[in-house]
């Protein structure tokens, strides 16, 4: 890859800029890391001088730099470094889940944790999640811990269990469950909601492995065109923001970077993160992260907490982002917004709720009503659509991920993978959210598709608008920061069935090109 000059004309380009003044240009000038002028034809030429690099795109369609609303980076930089059990790598029984983790066990010293993550019961031979035993059968002396699709539960084998300190005398912790054998009141070894509990417990990877998944996130990342990320980890702190800061000083990490902080760290009164350190388009401090959830049957944290968080962060001035999937954690977190604005009105909070999974014309209503965001993941529709059509019930299947109707309301919707959870691909969310198709081919509340301009807002403007950046991102317009993904193909004149063939050619962020597929006819003139 050559070096970017500093100064960058890309021509012959089919732009789709979404910037509503001009929404089509052939070419685009970018100063620096900036945007400084789009147009027609060869009215660019006056703009060159002998310093001038140019980039020839052949035609090939340019949109504005993808953004993923809601990804939780050092999970997804561990995902690189764990063994995957997901039904993509041939994982479809118990016994496949424990040839695997055999097979790591075996170039690691006994004592030593394995990792596996992604394993999904509903594509198990068994339908089931497995147990501490089946682990045991063939891992008895190296600590395991599973991670289930979601994130949300985990299979610790015997010694990892009394590792953690998990014994049949523990009582479940505040918002977690430890799942019991009925008769004997043994800890089967599937722990849900439990990952903080299990986090504070298990040694962390060492910095150097860390940085290593780091690099193959990256390299992931700017390959899919993200070229920013909203971190919305709840566990994000202080020592999150440090970490960040020093991947981002050292350069292994490309995209910008929006990080969400904990509740727990924000009621800790944490107020060291030093802004002006770092330039503030490459990092910034985002939303305060709450999750809400209903696991256990019950409200955690309760109506009577949540409201009062809520109003503790909002009277700070900041910006609350509440996880919450069902009805009715949904409904929950609009309650508690509206108490806090009943309490101190603000027009632009853009508070957000993460998810907002299952979500009927009424409920949107409220959320409109209230002026929240919505942060959705649309490729689930994608990898786990064939999973929600069979599992789902049709009462909730028919409000399942409904972008279009959140759309049709009036809500400032923005998309995201919730990586690990999903390959964070915009490009597959793109095509979830306008065909509404599974990878398993069938069509998922098909009601709700929506226009590709739609679904790239999602991962464009809309996005940027959740963090309060949509003057610097989001289209391609002057001023703006020159953050551009080059497609192979015009998405707009694709099928449904060609669109899986859309690919990345180049990601450019700040105006460098950071990332270019090999082997394609672009070049530097
Ligand atoms: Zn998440």
């Amino acid at each position: 890859m050559e070096p970017s000059p500093q100064n960058l004309i890309l021509i012959n380009a089919n732009i789709i800029t979404l910037d509503p003044f001009c929404p089509r240009a052939t070419w685009v000038a970018i100063e620096n890391d900036k945007i400084v002028a789009t147009g027609y034809g060869k009215d660019w030429e006056k703009l060159r001088d002998k310093n001038t690099g140019i980039l020839d795109c052949s035609g090939k369609t340019v949109i504005p730099g993808l953004i993923d609303a809601h990804l939780h980076l050092v999970s997804y930089a561990k995902s690189f470094l764990t063994s995957d059990l997901s039904p993509d790598k041939n994982v479809h029984s118990i016994s496949d889940i424990q040839s695997a983790i055999k097979n790591c066990s075996r170039s690691r010293p006994p004592g030593q944790w394995i990792f596996g993550r992604g394993y999904n019961e509903f594509y198990l031979a068994e339908k089931r999640h497995p147990n501490r035993w089946d682990l045991d059968q063939v891992v008895p002396d190296h600590p395991v811990r599973l991670t289930h699709r979601s994130g949300h539960a985990h299979v610790l084998n015997s010694i990892a269990l009394k590792l953690v300190g998990i014994t049949r005398e523990t009582g479940d912790p505040e918002g977690g469950m430890i799942e019991r054998d009925l008769k004997t009141g043994e800890p089967s070894g599937l722990l849900y909601e439990m990952g903080d509990f299990l986090v504070d417990r298990i040694p962390p990877l060492a910095p150097a492995a860390l940085e290593k998944g780091l690099q193959s996130a990256n390299q992931e990342l700017i390959s899919m065109g993200v070229t920013s990320i909203q971190d919305a980890s709840s566990r994000n702190d202080a020592e999150q923001w440090d970490l960040l800061k020093l991947w981002k000083k050292s350069g292994i990490l490309h995209p910008r970077m929006n990080l969400m902080m904990g509740i727990y760290a924000f009621n800790k009164n944490n107020t060291q993160y030093r802004l002006n350190e770092l330039n503030q388009n490459q990092l910034r401090l985002g939303a305060v992260k709450i999750i809400l959830d209903d696991t256990t049957g019950r409200l955690h944290p309760s109506q009577s907490e949540l409201n009062e968080m809520v109003v503790e962060v909002h009277h700070a001035g900041q910006q609350i982002a509440i996880h919450a999937l069902e009805e009715k954690t949904v409904k929950a977190a609009c309650e508690a917004i509206q108490f806090a604005l009943e309490k101190l009105p603000v027009k632009d909070h853009r508070h957000r709720i993460e998810h907002c999974s299952v979500c009927p014309p009424d409920l949107a209503r409220k959320v409109a009503s209230l002026g929240i965001s919505v942060v959705t993941q649309p490729a689930f529709i994608y990898f786990h659509g064939e999973r929600y059509l069979n599992t789902v019930s049709d009462e909730q299947l028919k409000h399942l991920y409904p972008i279009r109707t959140l759309f049709d309301h009036g809500i400032h919707v923005a998309a995201s993978s919730d990586g690990p959870i999903v390959p964070p691909d915009p490009l597959i969310g793109i095509h979830a959210a306008m065909h509404r198709l599974s990878a398993t081919g069938e069509i998922v509340g098909g009601r709700e598709k929506i226009q590709f301009t739609a679904a790239l807002q999602m991962y464009t403007l809309n996005a940027a608008r959740a963090t309060f950046e949509e003057t610097i991102k989001g289209t391609i317009t002057p001023g703006k920061l020159a953050d551009l993904v080059v497609l192979n193909a015009d998405p707009t004149q694709l099928a449904a069935d060609e669109f899986r063939n859309l690919q990345v050619d180049k990601t450019i962020i700040g105006g460098k090109v950071v990332w270019e597929r090999k082997h394609n006819a672009m070049s530097y003139m």
